[in-house]
This record gives C-alpha cells, structure tokens and sequence, in this order.
C-alpha cells in the first residue's frame, strides 16, 4: 500500500492508473476508522479497479476547538486496517498542503444548509464541502464514497459535484451499527459505560417514529414524544429531531402528505455530555 503525503506525490500515482485506464474510487475520512469507514472501503474495491483513502482531521469544519483538540488519532492503526480492506494508497496531508499560508477560499453551497448540523454547528458545512472539493479537484476519481450517517454532508457533496461540473460519481453507503444500533462513529470512543448504554436511544426513538408514521399518526405528534422520550433517556441536550425529504431536506410537518412523509426521513443529534451523536433513518424502510 502506498502512502502519499504531498499533492505532488499524489498526482504522479494517480496519473500512473489513469494511464492504465484504471478506474479510481476515493473514500475520505479524518481516521480513528471503524466498520463504517471499511464499509466505504469494500463499496470503492467492488466498483473500482484503485481505491485511495485520504486521512485528513480538516480543521475547518471543528465549530468547537475542544472537539478538535480531543478527536481520536491512531494512524498507524489506521493504516494496518486499510491495508487489510485491500485500499492502494493512503492520501495523509499535513494541514499545510491542503490549506497553504494565504489561503483563502471557500466552497460554499447555498442550499440545504440552514437546517439539521448546518444550523446548529455553524461554519461545518463550508469545512466540509471546501476540504471535498480540495481533494476531489487533486485526486479525480470516478467515483466517491461518502457514508450516509452524514446524509446532510452526503447531499451537499453531491450538489457540490454537480455543481462545479466534477466528473466523479457520488455514491452513498448505508450507516454501519453495532449490534445494539447504535451509529458506528469515532466519537462513541469518547462515550462513558452508561452513556454508551443510553446513546441506542436515538435509534430506538427513529426506528418507533418510522413505524408509527407508516401507520399514519401525525409527524408533529410523534416527534414531540420522541423528544420527551431522548430527554428522559437520560440525554442532556437535543440539537434537533426532525422528519425531512431525502432530495432537499424539506421540513415535514403537520401538512405533509402521507406521500411526502413515507418518501422521507428521521434526523436527530443530541447530546450525552460533552459528545454529540447524529443519526438518520429512513421512514420507508
Ligand atoms: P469521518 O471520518 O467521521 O469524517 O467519516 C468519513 C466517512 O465515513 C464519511 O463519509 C462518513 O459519513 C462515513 N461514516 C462514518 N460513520 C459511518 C457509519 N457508521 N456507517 C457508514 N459510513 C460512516
């Protein structure tokens, strides 16, 4: 497996696939990889004849310096399991390449963005969908993986790429859970013994909003029950609980249709001290 550090570096592998006609699929992450991350990985090797991970903690999308100062780290083995998923290269720039002094620019998407983790952690999209496009521009791959625990930053990615005519493929993966459903994510690192057992809350609550939706009671209804029900769970704070579309992120409410709900899905974020879980479900499962 080879690891590349520089833009330069990268851009001579790549050049060399390209020159084969390979086709490349790119899986981005910022490490402390888990199942989910490895679930991108197997996605990318079935299409593709090169998979390259990038490992990049992008500090522009911390809206809390605190989360950055504390996210997990373990490169190496990072690397052993990337190895093992079968990835061709690992992309792992230092801050300084991708964000050289004088930099300046912003890759903004004005859409989609003022609900769910757009609104609440403000100036994380623009990191994200800016570091995206970054490294879409210096790789060109065909095809990109992006995990569909983020649906928003799925969606932004997408309308980024359509967007600035990048000719890659964005392809989204089904969230990975533990056995108990919870959301595999590098931040339940961080989670206590009894947080951990409270934190498959979010999924009981999205899984019960679905199915009562299905049914037919109203959305206001069941996601005022949901709220009560994550507080009392034992969560501290609830960033948002919400049922939008799967194309625009509309907000569904007492006036959607049973169409526009059923073609529809549950957000949530909330809080079990200082460690912020998200989640989505799908209501038509
Ligand atoms: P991160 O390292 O958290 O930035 O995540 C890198 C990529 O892995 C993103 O596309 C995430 O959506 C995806 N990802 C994270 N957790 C999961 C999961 N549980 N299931 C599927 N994909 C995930």
């Amino acid at each position: 497996m080879n690891i590349v550090k520089s833009k330069r570096d990268l851009r001579s592998l790549v050049a060399g696939w390209k020159a084969n006609s390979e086709e490349l699929g790119v899986v981005m992450t910022m490490g402390a990889l888990h199942e989910g991350h490895l679930a991108l990985v197997e996605a990318a090797c079935k299409d593709n004849d090169r998979v390259l991970a990038t490992i990049f903690v992008n500090p522009r999308q911390f809206d809390n310096k605190a989360d950055l100062e504390t996210y997990p780290i373990d490169t190496n083995e990072d690397l052993r399991k990337l190895k093992a998923a079968g990835v061709d290269a690992v992309y792992l720039p230092q801050v300084e390449e991708i964000y050289p002094e004088g930099y300046s620019t912003t890759v903004s998407v004005a859409a989609m963005q003022d609900c769910l983790c757009g609104a609440t952690r403000p100036g994380h999209m623009d990191g994200v969908t800016t570091v995206v496009s970054k490294l879409l521009i210096q790789i060109g791959p065909d095809r990109a993986y992006y995990g569909q625990k983020d649906f928003q930053q799925y969606l932004l990615i997408q309308r980024v790429a359509r967007d600035l005519d990048l000719q890659v493929d964005v392809i989204g993966v089904p969230t990975i859970r533990e056995g108990d459903n919870l959301a595999l994510s590098s931040r339940n690192r961080r989670l206590d013994e009894a947080q951990r057992k409270i934190a498959p809350t979010l999924f009981k609550v999205e899984s019960t909003i679905a199915d009562l939706i299905i049914q037919g009671e109203a959305a206001d209804h069941v996601l005022e029950w949901g709220r009560k029900f994550i507080h009392d769970a034992g969560f501290d704070k609830i960033d948002y609980l919400e049922i939008r579309s799967e194309e625009y992120l509309t907000l569904m409410g007492e006036n959607s249709s049973r169409e526009e709900l059923l073609g529809s899905r549950v957000f949530v974020a909330a809080w079990l001290g200082n460690t912020r879980l998200i989640d989505n479900l799908s209501i038509s499962r």
